[in-house]
């Protein structure tokens, strides 16, 4: 898919201006696992020179839906790819689509994806957050339709601010 201006302008930004405030980019690789302990989280990925292990103590999961591999549909269900988050998603498959692909109200489907509490964290079966220190933000969220709403750019940058400004709060006590 060719990219867009701001997503040329945002990657410019990854590896030139914020590197000098801190940050260690590492493109183009995917988190194969992450395991989440008691004061954050490990992350598991590999690069061109081999393992790379990264200790978080917070960690903003925005891995985007189908297209980005944040979120997988089998003939099951929909699952969240990396520590199997549940999906708010339609009770069956018959019901992801309406027959209409131009119907007004959308499709079931494309509001799926994980819930959060007031502070972006992702819920588990209970209801309760995950890991205190775990947050979310992005597509990946459920309730949202930005396909039919065109609002996906906008859903991203404002639940990323809550989701860091609430890790930020979280980790500093
Ligand atoms: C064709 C098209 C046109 C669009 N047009 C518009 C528009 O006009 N207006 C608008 O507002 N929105 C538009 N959108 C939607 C917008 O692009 C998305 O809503 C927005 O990019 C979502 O941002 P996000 O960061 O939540 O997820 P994404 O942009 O999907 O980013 C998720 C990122 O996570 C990475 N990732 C996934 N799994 C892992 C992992 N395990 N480890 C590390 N990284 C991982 C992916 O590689 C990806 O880079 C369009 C989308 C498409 C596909």
């Amino acid at each position: 898919m060719p990219p867009a201006v701001p997503g040329i302008r945002l990657r410019e930004m990854f590896e030139q201006t914020f590197p000098a405030k801190g940050l260690t980019l590492v493109p183009q690789q995917k988190v194969e696992r992450l395991e989440l302990t008691e004061g954050g989280a490990t992350l598991h990925l590999k690069d061109s020179y081999g393992d790379v292990v990264i200790e978080t103590d917070a960690t903003i999961l925005a891995t985007g839906r189908f297209l980005s591999g944040g979120l997988q549909a089998d003939r099951q269900g929909v699952h969240e790819t990396l520590l199997n988050i549940p999906v708010r998603q339609p009770a069956s498959r018959a019901e992801w689509y309406r027959s209409d692909y131009f119907d007004p109200q959308g499709h079931q489907i494309n509001r799926s994806g994980i819930e959060v509490d007031g502070h972006f964290r992702p819920l588990s079966a209970d209801g309760a957050p995950i890991h205190e220190r775990l947050f979310a933000a992005g597509i990946l969220l459920a309730h949202q339709d930005w396909i039919r709403q065109r609002c996906g750019a906008g859903v991203a940058i404002a639940s990323a601010y809550k989701a860091v400004e609430a890790a930020s709060k979280i980790v500093s006590g």
